[in-house]
Parts: C-alpha cells; structure tokens; sequence
C-alpha cells in the first residue's frame, strides 16, 4: 500500500514541476507557477520519508532545521538584484549534496557495483564536485569576492581540457575496476579543480549565462543520483532541471549572439581598448526638464529598461513616471530585451515589482515593429541592447546581436550617469545622433526630477 502512495506522490510532484516549468514561463502565471512547484516538491519529500528504507528520521530534521535556518534568511533578505550570487550559491549546495550522495555510496557500496551502476555514479561525482566549485567561483566573482574580470593565460583551454579528459579518464577505469578506491579521492580533486579553473577565464558579466550551464549540470547530477539511489522522481525533477537549465543557456547566447564556446572559453569582458581609432564626436545633453516637455506633448512612448535601472533600484520611479505619463492620455510600453540587465527575466521581475501592469511589457520582436511609429524611446540604464552596430558594423563585438531598434523613434532619451560604455566595453552610436538627447544623471534620481518636473507642470497647468 505504502508503495503505492509513494509511486502516486512521486507521479503527482513531478506533473507539478512540468506545470511548474510551463507556468514560470510568462509573467502573468509566474507567481502560479511558484506556488505548484512548491506544492511539487512538499509532495516528493512527504513521499520521500515515506519510505520505509529511511534510516534516522532525527538526522533528517536536524538536516531540514539547518538547511531551513541558511535557506530562510537568504531567500528574505537577498536583495533582487543579488538574485544571479544567490541561484549560484544554491546550485553549489545541490551539486555538493549529489556529490557527497555518490561518494558515500561508492564506500558504502564497493564490491557490488555493477558497471551501470558505477558509470553513473561517476557522472554524478564529476558533475556533483565541478558544478561545486565552479559556482562557488561565480558567486564569487558576482559578489566581488574574487576578480571578476575573466583571467586568461596561453594555453589556458588546453590545460582545462587535459584536466577534464584526465577525470573522465580515471572515472573510467574506475567503472571498469571499481575496486581500485585509491582512485576515487583523484576523480574527485580533478573534478573540483577543473570546476575553478572552468571559471577562470569568464567575466562577471557572463556569469548568469554560465549559471544557467552550471543549473543544468547539477540537474544532470541528480539523475545520475535518481539511477543510482532508484528513485524515479530524483530522474525526472534531475532531467528538468538539466534540460531547462541548458534551454535557458542556449536563449541567453542567442540573444547575445555568442556561441558557447565563445562564452566558455571566449574571455569576453576584458578590458578592451577602445577598437579602432575613436573618432571625437559629440552628444548633446538635456535636463529634466527639457526632456519632460517633450514627453508631455508625446503620444506615445516606448521606455527601454537596462541594468542601470536595475543597479539604481529605479522601478518605482519609473512607475511613478508611467502613471504621469498614462494620466495625460500618453500610450506607454515597455520594450523588453531578452538579455536587457544581468539575468534572464531580469526587467520583467524589476517591473512586476513596481505593479507596471504585465501587457504593457513588450517583448523584442513585438515591439521592434513599433519604434518607427514611436514619439519618444526613453532608454533607461539600457546600453549594448540599444547599439544600432550591432545591425551593421561588422567589426564590432556586438554585430548580429538582436537588439530594440531604438534609434527608430522620432526622439531618443537616454538616462545613464555618463558616456561609459555597457557590459560589451564599445562605445553606442546612438547617443551621438542628432534626434537623440542624453540625460544624464542616475536613473532613480532623474526619473525622479521627471516626475516632479510633470506633476508640477500638471498641477501648474
Ligand atoms: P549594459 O550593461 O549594456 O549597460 C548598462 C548601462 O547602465 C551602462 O552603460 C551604465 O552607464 C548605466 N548605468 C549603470 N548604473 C546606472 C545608474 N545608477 N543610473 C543610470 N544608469 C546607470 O546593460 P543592458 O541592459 O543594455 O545590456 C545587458 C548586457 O549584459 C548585454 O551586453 C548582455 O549581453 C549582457 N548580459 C546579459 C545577461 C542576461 O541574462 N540579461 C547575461 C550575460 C550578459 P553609466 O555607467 O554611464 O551610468
């Protein structure tokens, strides 16, 4: 009977993950979305202690007491833009847990591993162990813990690979000679170094993109752990995991128009000295209130978020700025770039925050159209994603990157503090055309004098 239960918990967690999955993927249902994903797993761990093979129950709690006292504060306190360290710190978690899994179980274990068994142990251990440290690395870098400009040296990807090759290398004659123990702690050390090393060379700003592998790799680890431990539901809620996680990758290098291998190995981020000779051009720079009289007698306007606003917290404002806007009969959207910011979703999760009503955010091929028939694009902190080059200048890091064709508007704003460049390190030739006005200053505090500019005038008026 017992097992029954259990085989029906285990199928009902994991069809609330998949519906999880589908509903995380738009705004409106996100929060849905959360919610049947915790129900799914407060379902796979009644089902998982249901077991009867459970050894101390009193281990477990002292287990879920700590992991809730570490986990509680972090998920409370972490602010929203620290969100990238915070998944990076919990994949290093759940790969250690998988790793130390597989590790107890190959010492408690030796001598009746088949050669299945021990293969996917094998591939939980080197995933569990790199996906370890190469996100303790991340949060690191993120949190400025260690450097985060990438660290590349001649030779560099032949070492990581010859490090890689050399643990797949001894976990294979381990598959074929399980015995041979004295071995395993050197899978185990190639593994953890490879994950620093993996590291190394990427640049803070490729972090979330490297996060989302790492994401896909612990998830991969706890299949291995679901064949391993024969639990159905570890395989499926793995499989997601490494699946999504990979997806999410895959669309963050496309929107960057990178390659993998080009952010794994590429060392995007250096410092880069200005390519080319940099011609001296000139911007033309606004206030406040030049830039409200404009908006004021606009019909429409886009607003273009980037990770100025995000730095600057500035969403409330921006909120704030929607509701002068909308309250003069102003038609406003929001153009949502896929990479805008520092994470997947990064704008969306800013601008729910604020209430911006969710049909107002438009997503890139959508609102692309529109920008020709736009008064105003008001970009907000938003830099590489506006750079008209990335269409047509071939020598530019950024060309074939999708980007908001902002530079359509009759009139561009842009607010940013200065002329320094975006994530890419190159110059954006938007800000030196003649329709567009620079504002500068820190985006909360200028889209507060906006506001304040507006409202005046509307009070005034
Ligand atoms: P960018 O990094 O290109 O530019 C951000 C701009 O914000 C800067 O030019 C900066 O200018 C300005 N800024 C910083 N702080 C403030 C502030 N307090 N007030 C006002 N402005 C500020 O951001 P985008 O969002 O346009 O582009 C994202 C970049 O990140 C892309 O290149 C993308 O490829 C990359 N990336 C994104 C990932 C994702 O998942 N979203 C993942 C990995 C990389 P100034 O200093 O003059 O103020």
């Amino acid at each position: 009977m017992t097992t029954y239960v259990i085989q029906f918990t285990y199928v009902a967690a994991a069809a609330l993950f998949i519906l999880s999955l589908k509903w995380l993927g738009h705004p409106t249902t996100a929060r849905r979305g959360v919610r049947v994903g915790e129900l799914g797993m407060a379902l796979a761990i009644v089902g998982t202690l249901l077991h009867t093979e459970i050894v101390s129950y009193q281990w477990i709690l002292v287990g879920f007491v700590l992991g809730s006292a570490i986990g509680l504060p972090l998920a409370v306190f972490m602010p929203m833009t620290h969100v990238p360290q915070r998944t990076a710190l919990s994949h290093a978690f759940g790969a250690l847990a998988a790793a130390l899994v597989g590790t107890s179980e190959y010492y408690l274990r030796s001598g009746e591993l088949s050669t299945f068994t021990m293969a996917v142990l094998s591939v939980e251990v080197i995933l569990g162990f790199l996906t370890f440290t190469g996100s303790l690395m991340a949060f690191g870098k993120l949190q400025d813990l260690v450097p985060s400009r990438p660290i590349v040296y001649p030779g560099q990807n032949a070492v990581n690979l010859s490090l890689l090759a050399a643990a797949v290398g001894c976990a294979v004659y381990l598959v074929r000679n399980p015995g041979s123990s004295a071995l395993f702690p050197v899978v185990a050390g190639l593994s953890l170094l490879f994950g620093v090393l993996l590291l190394i060379p990427i640049g803070g700003a490729d972090m979330p993109t490297v996060i989302a592998l790492l994401n896909s790799y612990a998830g991969l680890s706890a299949a291995a752990m679901g064949f391993l431990l024969d639990n159905n539901l570890l395989i499926v809620a793995g499989a997601l995991d490494g699946s999504s996680g990979f997806i999410l990758s895959v669309i963050m290098c496309r929107a960057m128009n990178r390659s993998f291998t080009n952010v794994l190995f590429g060392g995007f981020g250096q410092v880069r000295v200005a390519a080319g000779a940099v011609e001296q051009r000139s911007a033309r720079s606004a206030t406040a209130e030049d830039a409200a009289a404009i908006l004021e007698a606009a019909s429409s306007v886009i607003i273009i978020p980037g990770y100025g606003m995000a730095v600057a917290q500035a969403q409330h404002k921006v909120r704030e700025l929607y509701d002068a806007l909308t309250r003069r009969g102003v038609d406003v959207k929001f153009a949502i770039h896929p990479v805008a910011g520092r994470m997947p979703g990064h704008m969306n999760v800013l601008l729910a925050e604020a209430d911006i009503p969710y049909d107002r955010l438009v997503e890139m091929e959508e609102i692309n159209p529109e920008f020709p028939r736009a008064d105003v694009s008001l970009v907000i902190g938003a830099n590489d994603v506006t750079n008209p080059a990335a269409r047509h200048d071939k020598a530019s890091p950024i060309y074939g990157m999708p980007i908001l064709d902002v530079d359509k508007a009759r009139t561009v704003m842009v607010i940013k503090r200065s002329m320094s460049p975006g994530f890419a390190g190159i110059d954006n030739e938007l800000y030196y055309m003649e329709k567009t006005m620079m504002l500068f200053g820190d985006a909360k505090h200028f889209v507060g004098e906006l506001v304040k500019e507006m409202t005046g005038a509307r009070l005034g008026a």
